[in-house]
């Protein structure tokens, strides 16, 4: 199998690194690509930044109107390969074919936003601030703009930046998850196929950790946008900072999600369970800590048998709820983290390792934990497990749940589940997180509104996605002019 190449300035070309990772489908372990790794991936970046910058200086000029007509090409380009995609999505990051086909919608839907770019980019004027003199700010793009992303949402995360950074005049370079290349090697060969876009606007390469140095030190970079583990996002954050770069970085999460004593059970089981397990719990916005307030035996006996009956295998197969985590790494990852919880004296209430899926005997599934009795202030209850276990807590009050919400490291998401509209306004009030759900149990923002967290689950001011992503990409300049009725009068 042949290394998988970069592309760079309109062209495919191979890497310098001849070091590889072999990347191969989680639930089969077939091996489906060789990716570029290593120290001399950084060549490559040098390269790639190059080509870039000369291919801002010209995009920058063109005008906004013309500059997102290749976005309106992309979307439908993505809409008429969707099925493929997913497939690629399943085959590399495991997800269910029907969880990769609803990612792939959630990065149609930023391109549209991004295509009434030149709409919500409009300038502010004031006029007569004095007598004869206007004032006016305009926002112009700020050159070679980077994204790293993560492993969990191939399809998705680079449309979070992608049309928003180059619809504003930049030229934009993605450094994709090692773990998943094959889904934007996929896409990007589509777009160089099928969309007449200058070269060097947009260009994806290979690497780790090297490759993300290589741009992190590059004068000519000038944003960093970066999808990850809070651990490398705080890293990003202050090493882009360093270097001057404009950042912004979204880190890991450990979600709680609250049910009330008067939350319908039926909808409440069904909906927190989605949370839970789907994408076998690898999303930034997973529910974790599931927490019940007061008598909790009706909500514990529904949650255990959803968790039960959740069908696990591999994602093409019809009817399939669950695939398997990324890898053999991140499965011990998970089981080690919950025999610490047990250790620390957490009890499980449905127990999901040691299991085999027939058929995909050595692929890295597990199948829905529930543990309970978790002590408060150890470290299975303070870390994010990203796999798919539920921590289930119970707490006297609201007040209560959310005193111990906001303790947490994370506020990427929080939920509430209630019929009760005082106990939901308390809550999305007082809990201290970027995204709040009520009777929500995903609470993913559309494109056209911010997304990201609070805390450490984000470093940075301007999220991603809509008018953020605009304002993430581009620089204000504020213009004074003078145009007086009489040049001779003495000032
Ligand atoms: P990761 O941090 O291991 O890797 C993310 C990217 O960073 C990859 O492209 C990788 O090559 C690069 N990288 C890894 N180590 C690096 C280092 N030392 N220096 C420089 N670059 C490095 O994350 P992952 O395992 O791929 O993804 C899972 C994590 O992402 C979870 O913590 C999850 O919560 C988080 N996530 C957050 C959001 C969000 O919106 N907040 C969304 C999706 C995923």
């Amino acid at each position: 199998m042949d290394q998988l190449k970069n592309y760079i300035n309109g062209e495919w070309k191979s890497s310098s690194s001849t070091q590889n990772l072999s990347v191969h489908n989680p639930a089969t372990q077939e091996l489906i690509a060789k990716v570029p790794y290593g120290p001399d991936t950084a060549k490559d970046v040098n390269k790639v930044i190059e080509y870039a910058h000369q291919a801002y200086l010209e995009w920058k000029d063109i005008p906004a109107m013309k500059r997102v007509q290749p976005l309106f090409k992309m979307k439908t380009l993505l809409e008429n390969h969707k099925e493929e995609i997913a497939k690629l999505i399943t085959s590399e990051c495991g997800k269910t074919y029907t969880e990769s086909l609803g990612e792939i919608q959630r990065a149609i839907e930023n391109i549209e936003v991004a295509c009434g770019t030149y709409v919500m980019n409009q300038s502010e004027f004031s006029e007569n601030i004095a007598s004869g003199i206007d004032e006016f700010m305009i926002r112009q793009p700020l050159g070679v703009c980077v994204c790293i992303t993560p492993f969990n949402f191939p399809g998705m995360i680079p449309f979070w930046f992608l049309p928003y950074a180059i619809a504003t005049g930049n030229s934009f370079i993605l450094k994709s998850s090692e773990k998943v290349p094959t889904t934007m090697q996929y896409v990007f060969d589509l777009i160089h196929n099928n969309i007449d876009l200058p070269k060097g606007i947009l260009n994806l390469v290979h690497g780790g950790k090297e490759s993300v140095d290589a741009m992190l030190q590059h004068p000519d970079v000038k944003a960093v946008s970066f999808v990850g583990s809070t651990n490398v996002a705080k890293y990003i954050y202050s090493e882009g900072a360093k270097y001057g770069k404009r950042v912004q970085a979204q880190g890991g999460a450990k979600n709680p999600i609250v049910i009330m004593p008067d939350a319908d059970i039926e909808m409440t089981t069904k909906i927190i369970t989605d949370s839970v397990y789907g994408c076998a719990g690898q999303r930034c916005l997973a529910a974790s800590l599931v927490i019940t307030i007061g008598d909790d035996k009706n909500y514990k006996e529904a949650l255990v048998e959803a968790a039960k009956s959740r069908k696990v295998g591999y994602g093409m197969e019809a009817g399939i709820e669950m695939g398997p985590v990324i890898s053999k790494e991140s499965k011990t990852r998970i089981e080690e983290l919950i025999q610490k919880g047990l250790s620390e004296g957490a009890n499980f209430l449905v127990d999901g390792t040691q299991k085999k899926v027939s058929g995909y005997e050595n692929g890295h599934f597990l199948y829905p934990s529930i543990l309970e009795n978790i002590p408060l202030g150890k470290e299975f209850i303070s870390t994010e497990i990203f796999g798919p276990v539920m921590s289930l807590l119970n707490f006297k009050s609201l007040e209560d749940s959310i005193q111990f919400i906001n303790s947490g490291r994370y506020g990427n998401m929080a939920c509430i589940f209630t019929q009760d509209g005082l106990s939901a306004r308390k809550f999305r009030n007082e809990a201290m997180a970027g995204n709040i759900g009520i009777n929500v149990g995903v609470a993913a923002p559309v494109a056209q509104f911010p997304f990201s967290g609070w805390k450490d689950s984000f470093f940075g001011d301007l999220h991603a996605q809509g008018r953020h992503g605009i304002e993430f990409y581009t620089q204000t300049k504020v213009v004074i002019e003078r145009w007086p009725k009489n040049w001779s009068r003495t000032f």
